[in-house]
């Protein structure tokens, strides 16, 4: 495949649409063993994981549920930075089972801001499912449940993810050209 570029910055083939459908089936697949007999309610984050959510669910035989939130993270000039909510959670997921969608988990930022908001509500259970995984560049304790692949700490684009806006229709993930 060939390189493409966006704004300024030249990106290169990564993974494969034909891969991530692999591993979302196989992703998928898991959680539906998991959740046999349960109706989890998925929380996908707005925008980035809007394609792996859509992907995702469709690939779920389970009942499940779907709602979205909208968060939008800053790197703050201290180093905890901070995580504004733009679309809040409108479901009761008291009792429920929660299956978080993302598209990344980097630092873990995102995440560490928003799963004290939701277990407050006293969901009966939290897992996060996440698109890609970069450990390496993890500031904040947060583990994954499911990741369809664990990344190099690089940058990506594809899939819902995007460079200043664009990029997140392309159907194949891709890398910055080094
Ligand atoms: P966090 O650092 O809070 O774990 O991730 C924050 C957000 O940064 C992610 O949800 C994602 O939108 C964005 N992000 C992190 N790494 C990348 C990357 O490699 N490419 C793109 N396009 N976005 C990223
Ligand atoms: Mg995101």
């Amino acid at each position: 495949m060939a390189d493409i570029q966006i704004h300024d910055k030249i990106f290169t083939s990564y993974i494969s649409a034909e891969r991530i459908k692999q591993r979302v089936t196989d992703i998928a697949g898991k959680i539906n063993t998991d959740y046999a007999g349960k109706k989890p309610l998925v929380i996908g984050i707005l925008n980035g994981s809007f394609i792996f959510a859509a992907d995702l669910i469709r690939a779920l035989t389970i009942e499940v549920e779907i709602s979205f939130v909208k968060l939008a993270s800053y790197q703050g000039v201290s180093s905890t930075g901070s995580v504004d909510t733009l679309i809040s959670l409108k479901e009761d997921i008291g009792g429920r089972d929660i299956i978080i969608v993302e598209d990344i988990v980097d630092s873990g930022q995102t995440m560490s801001a928003f799963l004290p908001e939701v277990y407050q509500r006293k969901p009966a259970s939290v897992k996060i499912a996440t698109f890609l995984d970069k450990p390496s560049a993890r500031k904040y304790a947060i583990k994954t449940n499911y990741a369809a692949f664990e990344i190099e700490n690089t940058f990506v684009v594809g899939c819902g993810l995007d460079y200043n806006g664009l990029g997140r229709n392309l159907p194949d993930l891709y890398i910055l050209k080094p």
